[in-house]
């Protein structure tokens, strides 16, 4: 994985009407009784004006999670790195209510391809036909830890890489690779089927140690 400088936010991510969504959002989710509930209105902000263009420009056209050129044959997803309106745990439905407050966050705004935005079937190397995709997935090393309100996703330990967001050295970035799998994850504690395979290049293996400690905040 490439770092990609976070570029500045796209001017229809901070126009009334957007704020007028966040506004609402935290409405909603002020109520008592309403905390474990999906946000019925939907989601809109996000999708922008030049949103999408401004995503594909920052990542030359690449998807953010497997980089594939994706430009030459389809339109990005705009992805929700944390899913905006419930997280899928484990094989469970998306849990409501999701990272709301992130709905229309640039930073947390992604181009990717469809094969790895959702969930579809997808032929595994020497076993069956499995669903594949990030979809609502953002997996935690700790269950316990994960985010209920604004400002607490701080205290999360991530187990899925940024390209903006991460502070990790490129050697070992561009031999990272992602896997989807129902054996415990290498840095899941809870058993997660979303987890990393860290593969150094040997010039590069000696530093993986203390590069991944920061790969995890
Ligand atoms: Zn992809």
């Amino acid at each position: 994985m490439q770092h990609v400088d976070l570029g500045p936010s796209p001017p229809s991510l901070t126009t009334p009407k957007a704020d007028a969504e966040r506004a609402a959002l935290r409405a909603f989710y002020s109520i008592p009784g309403n905390e474990k509930l999906p946000y019925d209105k939907g989601f809109t902000a996000y999708k922008g004006d030049g949103v999408r263009e401004q995503l594909t420009e920052m990542f030359k056209g690449k998807c953010a999670y497997c980089e594939t050129f994706y430009k030459a044959t389809q339109p990005a997803d705009i992805e929700h790195f944390r899913p905006k309106g419930g997280v899928t745990i484990k094989d469970t439905r998306p849990q409501p209510p999701g990272y709301w407050w992130l709905a229309s966050e640039w930073s947390n705004l992604l181009p990717s391809c469809s094969d790895c935005n959702r969930p579809r079937r997808q032929d595994f190397p020497g076993g069956l036909p499995r669903t594949a995709g990030k979809a609502n997935r953002f997996p935690l090393a700790s269950e316990a830890k994960r985010a209920a309100a604004p400002g607490q996703e701080a205290k999360e330990r991530r187990l899925l890489l940024h390209p903006s967001l991460t502070a990790c050295t490129p050697p070992v970035l561009r031999h990272a690779e992602h896997v989807h799998r129902r054996a415990p994850a290498e840095h899941s504690s809870s058993g997660d089927e979303w987890g990393y395979r860290m593969s150094a290049s040997p010039s590069s293996r000696r530093r993986t140690s203390a590069a991944s400690s920061s790969t995890y905040p």
